[in-house]
């Protein structure tokens, strides 16, 4: 029997290690000059102006959300096809979740959709750069615009990924990361959120840190006493000096990161191009994806049904999960009212998510397809 294929697996080494054993040795382990310096190199990595480092992408969109003053009787337009965080966040704030449905080739919100289910409370789109393919941010910035309705964007697996030639976070409002070593860039946990304007990145810096106007560091560094105030109601969900010196060489790796995920996704189209009945994930003609996942698509009359496929895989030595999730089919989202979701729900219900991680072999991968091939077959 052959070792086990994961679906992914960080790529982590030596490096890492070192910059974390540095930071614990420093002596200074909370969020400090090593968070700052992140902040800095990974803004302008994306082509933000700020960068706010906070504990997880949960906790920079519910932030995000905080920050646009949205509270109960205001709607936020989501995709229901996304991790549950992205709706769960508009829950945070008292807000409504209102689902959309998302665009067959990409898994993404469009304009269309959007217009579909807005209504006078529609108060902010969050729209998802799903798996790490663009959303199509130019037409939803326009249509926005518009309506008079701010774009937020989750792009917590779209590091590196580009819309038109520019890094997605270029231009948007407010663009929350995730460092969860599911994506691309890991801290172990970890989030960001982007930004150009600099009021709201000191109201984000204030709100991660219990609302306090003067942050524990800057306390730290002064001579003179710092009595510090409390502004308004905010969080503890700030992220450790020791995962922000992962996250400096993790950054620093990225670009060998998404050559390597998208010559292997590359091969993969390649080698499914003859398995009949397979739809596999592809670049939008506007933009260029990170493969952050890979996903597939079997058509209806595939001989074999989705999860008969996973557990074929499974028997095979293959970790493949089902396609990304749909949160209004969740027990969480049970009665919540919603239009119909039929993309949404073909997505997530017969998609599968394939092995794809920086040092995956080609064996292995032969290995994913072979399987494919012969259920093709049967
Ligand atoms: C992973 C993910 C999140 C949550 O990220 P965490 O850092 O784990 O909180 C949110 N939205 C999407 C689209 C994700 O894929």
């Amino acid at each position: 029997m052959k070792a086990r294929i994961p679906v992914m697996t960080p790529w982590l080494g030596e490096e890492e290690a070192q910059a974390a054993a540095a930071a614990v040795l420093s002596g200074w382990v909370a969020q400090g000059p090593r968070v700052a310096e992140f902040e800095r190199a990974f803004a302008e990595r994306v082509g933000a102006d700020h960068g706010v480092a906070v504990s997880s992408c949960t906790t920079a969109l519910h932030l995000a959300l905080v920050t646009m003053d949205l509270g109960p009787g205001d709607e936020v337009v989501v995709p229901s096809l996304s991790f549950i965080a992205t709706a769960n966040v508009v829950r945070y704030v008292g807000a409504t979740p209102v689902f959309a449905d998302v665009a067959a080739d990409t898994g993404n919100l469009t304009a269309a959709s959007v217009d579909a289910v807005r209504t006078p409370r529609t108060r902010a789109v969050l729209a998802v750069h799903q798996g790490g393919v663009p959303a199509d941010v130019h037409a939803l910035r326009a249509a926005c615009a518009d309506w008079g309705v701010p774009l937020i964007e989750d792009a917590a697996c779209a590091i590196g990924t580009t819309v038109g030639g520019k890094p997605v976070g270029q231009g948007a409002l407010l663009a929350a990361w995730s460092f969860h070593p599911r994506k691309l860039v890991t801290t172990g946990e970890g989030g960001m959120i982007t930004t150009d304007d600099a009021a709201w990145a000191e109201r984000l810096r204030r709100l991660r840190e219990h609302g306090m106007n003067v942050s524990a560091a800057q306390r730290h560094a002064s001579s003179a006493p710092v009595l510090e105030r409390y502004l308004e109601v905010g969080f503890n969900y700030r992220m450790t000096d020791i995962q922000a010196a992962v996250g400096l060489v993790q950054l620093g790796k990225l670009d060998a990161m998404i050559a390597r995920r998208r010559e292997l996704a590359a091969r993969y189209e390649s080698l499914l191009a003859d398995v009949p009945g397979i739809t596999p994930v592809r670049d939008p003609e506007y933009g260029r994806g990170n493969f952050q996942s890979y996903w597939v698509l079997p058509d209806p009359d595939f001989p074999v049904g989705r999860d008969e496929l996973l557990a074929a895989l499974a028997a095979a030595g293959v970790s493949a999960r089902r396609g990304i999730m749909a949160a209004h089919l969740e027990p969480a989202y049970a009665g919540h009212p919603h239009a119909p979701l039929p993309v949404t729900e073909r997505i997530s219900t017969g998609s599968l998510i394939l092995p794809l991680f920086h040092t995956m072999t080609e064996e292995q991968q032969d290995r994913v397809v072979a399987v494919l091939r012969e259920q093709a077959g049967r």
